[in-house]
């Protein structure tokens, strides 16, 4: 049994990623086309492959956060969960400092596209620099800049 450190649901061995959130429970492999690679536009595709994998690179970490989105996720800190959809915990990120919202922005799949909405987020978000307004759900590609309060990070397809 593997434990999500994310949301706490026991997965079954051999599970990658966790069954309610998609946060990846064991190191995913990332290969070698993207990070380090700091490509200064967004530039990237748009259409996720049939595992639906991001990682999402915050700006200063060694590592990225994999997640695997079948539905749609919350990005935020303890207390945004909702019955609706699953969250991503970003305390451990320091997101309180960074002015993340408990419940700031939500990621939607829809087929092989993804998207970026905000929650009426204290600090808002921000897509390549420019603010989402309330109704905004736009495509997030591969490479784009996300911006959470102050937290930044890449966004890659994975
Ligand atoms: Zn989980």
């Amino acid at each position: 049994m593997q434990i999500c450190t994310n949301c706490g649901t026991e997965n079954l061995d051999g599970v990658v990623f966790c069954e309610k959130c998609g946060v990846a429970l064991v190191a995913v492999s990332i290969g070698t086309k993207q990070l380090g690679g700091e490509s200064p536009m967004a530039a990237g595709g748009e259409r996720l492959d049939e595992e639906n994998i991001i990682l999402l690179h915050i700006h200063g970490e060694q590592d990225p956060l994999a997640i695997q989105v079948t539905d749609r996720v919350i990005l935020g800190r303890t207390g945004g969960e909702t019955d609706n959809a699953p969250l991503i915990n970003l305390d451990e990120h320091d997101a309180e400092n960074h002015g993340v919202s408990r419940r700031h922005a939500m990621l939607t799949r829809e087929g092989d596209r993804l998207y970026i909405s905000d929650l009426g987020s204290t600090n808002h978000t921000y897509l390549n620099g420019n603010q989402l307004q309330e109704h905004d759900n736009l495509v997030l590609r591969d490479g784009d800049e996300l911006t959470l309060g102050h937290m930044r990070m890449k966004v890659f397809y994975k």
